[in-house]
């Protein structure tokens, strides 16, 4: 049995980034750029008014301004402004040749044909975008390594970005064992269990924007998961078994990896709950074997499955936080152990029901509290390690 800085670092060693791919601008929020992506020209390309008023020759500030035309946002021609000369503007719209300062509206008096400024605040340049204020032709937008994000796709988007090559997500094959289980939405007959393992994974694989999701249930029959295994592998870059993954007479995952010749880098970790826990590998592909019980299974995969695919699509793994306990809690030495909790104000608190059976607790915690294996008894205000559950 290995520690748990053992077994993250093991799933650490063994997992690299994925391949890259071309992907239009729409498809690739929630992916981490695999090229650096310059600006192909100047933005803006012509100077621009950031305000509804009038453009000026800063010169003529204290002059009687004759109107001179219109320049409405997407306004196809220029005209040029001459001494004394005012243009009527509007926001995003060219400056005219000739002006150099934007005046708001609300700071001008319009008679018939001429405007008068009032605004002893206005500088030169004012309410004036230059070119490339917002970035110069050539140079860097946003480098590799950079995650996309809602405002990054509006800011690619925004310089004429409509391409970009990032990692690939990678494609997840969920392998449920167990022949008690039944589907929520099914009538349970005498020793069925609803499913709630391929939920709990799919959702949470989904929240990490993972498309490619296959849900494929297994009897508890050495040759039926071993079948499986071989042709969820063909396909997919992740395998997460849940359930058998212990020594019980009808607990098969662990020979089905050994009959198809997966390499086991470790089984059984000092933890609890989730002390079963399988990973092996077949070439590039990463193989989870997770425990039955649906609060190990998640308590895994936020643990120890996250973070590799976080590193699988070139994402950057969140660092565990610290918070001081609200109440007193004692564990068994020689194991780590990792509580449902729900945290706030630098403040966590271990919630009911830790059972590994039971997710009532889970579905209302917002972090793990993990208890190092070496320590026995924690006081109230103790700092200790949480691992955030996702937004
Ligand atoms: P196992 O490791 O296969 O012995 O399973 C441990 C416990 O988890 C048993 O009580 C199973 O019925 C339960 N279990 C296994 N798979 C699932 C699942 N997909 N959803 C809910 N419970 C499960
Ligand atoms: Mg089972």
């Amino acid at each position: 049995m290995i520690d748990v800085e053992e077994a993250k670092s093991l799933i650490n060693q063994h997992t690299t980034t994925l391949s890259s791919i071309k992907v239009s601008l729409p498809e690739a929020c929630g992916h981490v750029l695999a090229r650096p992506v310059f600006a192909f020209c100047n933005i803006p390309v012509f100077r621009q008014s950031s305000m509804d008023g009038y453009a000026i020759k800063f010169r003529d500030v204290n002059k009687d301004l004759i109107l001179k035309g219109e320049m409405p946002a997407g306004a196809m021609r220029s005209f040029e402004i001459y001494n004394g000369e005012c243009a009527r503007i509007f926001t995003g719209a060219p400056i005219p040749d000739g002006a150099d300062t934007v005046v708001m509206q609300e700071k001008v008096q319009v008679s018939n044909t001429t405007v008068r400024i009032d605004d002893p605040n206005l500088v030169f340049g004012a309410n004036v975008r230059e070119i490339g204020a917002e970035i110069k032709s050539g140079s860097l937008a946003m480098d590799l390594g950079s995650y996309l994000s809602p405002p990054a796709i509006g800011f690619l988007a925004g310089i004429g970005i409509n391409e970009v090559e990032v990692y690939k997500f990678p494609k997840l094959s969920i392998i449920i064992t167990g022949r008690e289980l039944q589907k929520p939405g099914m009538t349970l007959n005498f020793g069925q269990v609803y499913d709630s393992n391929s939920y709990s994974l799919t959702a949470a694989l989904k929240q990490e924007g993972i498309k490619q999701i296959s849900v494929v249930s297994a009897d508890d029959d050495l040759l039926i998961l071993t079948n499986i295994l071989r042709d969820q592998l063909l396909n997919y870059d992740v395998i997460l078994l849940t359930g058998g993954v212990s020594v019980g007479d009808y607990d098969f995952v662990l020979k089905a990896t050994e009959a198809f010749g997966i390499d086991k880098i470790f089984h059984k970790v000092k933890q609890k709950p989730g002390k079963p826990l399988y990973f092996g590998k077949h070439g590039t592909k990463l193989v989870f074997g997770l425990p039955g019980n649906p609060s190990s299974v998640l308590s895994c995969y936020y643990n120890y499955v996250l973070p590799a695919l976080r590193l699988l699509s070139g994402k950057d793994v969140p660092e565990n936080k610290e918070a001081r306990l609200a109440s007193a809690y004692s564990k068994p030495a020689g194991l780590t152990q990792f509580l449902k909790g729900h945290f706030s104000g630098g403040i966590v608190s271990p919630l009911d029901a830790q059972e590994s059976f039971r997710l009532s607790s889970f579905a209302q915690s917002n972090c793990l509290v993990s208890l190092p294996e070496h320590q026995q008894h924690f006081e109230a205000g103790d700092l200790v390690e949480i691992i955030l559950i996702p937004d």
